[in-house]
This record gives C-alpha cells, structure tokens and sequence, in this order.
C-alpha cells in the first residue's frame, strides 16, 4: 500500500477509540453520560437560522471570492474592532472552513519543512497534527496544574533555537480552560520580537470568560506584534455554530494572501450560506449569549466544587471556555476489577466500561494524569454524570 509518510506521521485522534466506544453503547440503549462534547450544547441562536433561511431565499447560492465576501470580511473588521480593538482592513481577512481550517492555512503559508513551532501543553488536539501536515515540528513547552497552567518562560526560552518560526497561543485554552494573564501575553510579544517569531493566537473562546476575567489579545500590543500575529477567531463556540464551519484568520497582507491563494486552490470559498449567517450573526446582537454564559458559568461552579470533593480528584477553577481539566493522579495506580489505572486512558475506559461515563482522557492533549469535561452537556447530565464518576473514583482499590 502506498501512503505518503506524511500521513503515516500523522496521529489518528486518540479520543476516537472512547468515543466511538460510547457511541455503540448509546445506539444499544444504553444509558451513557457524555463529557466529551467540545461543542456548545445550546441551538443556533434562531435570528443566525434566519439570516440563513433569508440568503438561501435570495438566491445567494453560488461562489464567493474564495477569501469570503468582502462584506462579511469587512463586518468581521468592525466586529473584531469592537471586541478586541484592533483594526484591520478586509483585505487582512480570509473566511475559512472553520478555524481549524484557517489555523493550517496559517501553518502552512508560514513553515518550511523542519522549521520549529512552539505548542503549549496540554494543547488543543490538532495543533501538533497540523504543525507535521504542514512539514513543520511541534516542540512542547509544559505548563503545570500547580502553576494554573501559568507559562513557564524559562521552559519557553529554552525551547526556542534558530529553527524556530512560530508560537501558538490559546487563551482562553482548551482543555485547561486556563486565562494568560496581560503580562503573560506582553512577555511572550517580547520574546517573539527578540526571536523575530510568528504567533498564532487562537482566540475562539475569547468571549467566554468568567470571574469578571478580561480578554487580552496579543495584538493590542503594537504595530510590530499585530503584524507578526496571525490571530484566529470563529463562529463555533460563542454562536453556537460549530455545524456551520465558519472561523478565519487575519493577518498581515502578505501573509492573507498567501492564505487566500492556498484556500482558492484547497476547498474555495467557505460555504456561502453560512457565510451569510454569519454575516447576519455578527452584525446583530446575539440575544441568546448571556443565557448561554450564564448558563456555563452555573455549571462550571458547580462541576469544580463536585469534583473537588471527590476523593482522588481534583480540579482547579477554570476562568475560561466550557472544560474543566481534572487531575487523577490520586487514581494512578489503584486498581479497577484487577487493572491497574496506569494513565489517563485506564481511568476512561475503565469509566466507561464500568458507569457508561464517557470523558476525554488528558493523553489527547499531552497531559496523561488528566481528563477533560465539557460542562457543555446538561445540568441533569453533569449531576448523573459526576455522581457516578464519584462512585468509580472512589471505589478503586
Ligand atoms: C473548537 C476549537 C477550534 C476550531 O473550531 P472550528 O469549529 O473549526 O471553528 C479551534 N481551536 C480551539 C482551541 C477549539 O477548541
């Protein structure tokens, strides 16, 4: 069989195995808890569906510049001045299938092959895969629970080397839910000034954060970092979109260019339709955001303080995004039925086979003696779904 070693590099996500696991025991009738979701559980809010409805009425069915349609580029301008307060002009913008499209356009108009890309762990799953589908290395620079998933800048320095290009950062961080502090954010523009480093900033969770807690984007700093910066934003989370495949990337005019030409030859234009939802989306107001904000922060108090009293859990508060990365290291070791819990994997499968409790072991994110929960399920199902991983936890021997 021929397969390009390309594709043989790439690993196949290591959460499939429990979720597909999960899926069969739901299709027999099972009764089985999911915290897996990395999706808001909450409807398209319905004016989006409706400036959806609207545009397919209008004919608005056909091609678009590949990059998107310079309104919706245009609206995104305004919107992310709003937000963030930063200005760009349209041209900066490309429209992609997704921000996990636009994050490997990103990659791939930047890296030549063995060129270096500094990831923070735990990290959100795709960045190390993409970083090899686009010839590049991931290198990780560990951030620890005990820190808050604080940057370690001396880790960091030490890391980078002339081979060296770029550093993803993503705040707030899927799986930690964790927030990097302004100076944090400061310290890391400094770096990749003295380095003359690109930096990806993913910031598709910057609205939903809690405690009063501020989003601070990178390219606030100054006209040197904005351009060195290649921010990522999309439709997913805060709109409850993630079916749409909406997200984009903006970036200085040679690199969205590049991003545009890559895009025109790969997938063309992201779909028309939901390009004009989220038109409709981002230029209204989002009515249905605070009940569903207000409705994850209930539950992520509520989920911390559960597990907490857990015997052999723990968890810290996160400040951000809708998981909660919860340590089992009180667990590694102890037996189930006669099995040792070696890692993050036991501790799921074990779950699962023994409460129909499905979570994504922390392995999938560079972290083994944690799991991740999404509080993006019901309150009914974290209440079912904590007690048993309650029982499980405690009942090892
Ligand atoms: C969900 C997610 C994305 C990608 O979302 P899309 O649905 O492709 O827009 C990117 N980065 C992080 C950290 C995510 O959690």
């Amino acid at each position: 069989m021929r397969i390009s070693k390309k594709c043989q590099a790439v690993q196949g996500s290591i959460t499939l195995a429990i979720d597909a696991k999960a899926k069969q025991l739901k299709a027999e009738g099972k009764d089985v808890v999911s915290f897996g979701a990395g999706e808001p559980d909450f409807q398209t809010p319905q004016y989006i569906v409706d400036g959806a409805i609207k545009a397919l009425n209008e004919g608005k069915t056909k091609y678009t510049a590949a990059a998107g349609t310079p309104e919706l580029r245009k609206a995104i301008c305004e919107y992310t001045k709003r937000n963030i307060g930063t200005e760009y002009e349209f041209t900066q913008v490309v429209v992609s299938n997704g921000a996990k499209q636009a994050i490997l356009n990103a990659l791939q108009a930047i890296l030549n092959p063995g060129d270096e890309v500094i990831i923070f762990s735990p990290y959100w799953v795709s960045y190390p895969e993409m970083v090899k589908m686009a010839d590049g290395v991931p290198i990780f620079v560990e951030t620890i629970e005990k820190d808050s998933f604080r940057i370690d800048f001396d880790a960091l320095n030490k890391a980078i080397n002339e081979k060296t290009v770029a550093i993803i950062l993503n705040t707030p961080s899927n799986p930690t839910g964790a927030v990097v502090p302004e100076c944090d954010v400061r310290k890391i523009a400094q770096i990749a000034k003295e380095h003359d480093l690109m930096i990806i900033s993913d910031e598709i969770y910057d609205a939903l954060l809690y405690d009063g807690e501020k989003h601070f984007s990178i390219t606030q700093i100054d006209e040197d970092t904005k351009e060195r910066t290649i921010l990522i934003n999309g439709m997913s989370k805060a709109f409850a979109m993630t079916g749409w495949r909406i997200g984009y990337s903006i970036s200085n005019k040679e690199i969205a260019k590049m991003i545009a030409n890559y895009q025109s030859h790969a997938t063309s234009n992201p779909n028309t339709i939901a390009q004009h939802a989220t038109l409709c989306a981002i230029t209204n107001e989002n009515t249905d955001f605070e009940k569903m904000f207000n409705e994850f922060d209930r539950r992520r108090k509520y989920m911390v303080e559960t597990i907490n009293n857990i015997k052999g859990l723990s968890v810290h508060m996160p400040k951000g995004a809708f998981y909660a990365m919860v340590s089992i290291e009180g667990t590694i070791g102890k037996k189930y039925n006669g099995k040792v819990i070696n890692g993050s994997m036991d501790f799921a499968e074990n779950l699962l086979e023994a409460t129909l409790t499905a979570v994504v072991p922390g392995v999938a994110f560079g972290a083994d003696k944690h799991i991740r929960l999404s509080y993006a399920t019901s309150m009914e199902n974290i209440e079912k779904g904590l007690s048993r991983i309650k029982d499980f936890a405690e009942g090892l021997e």
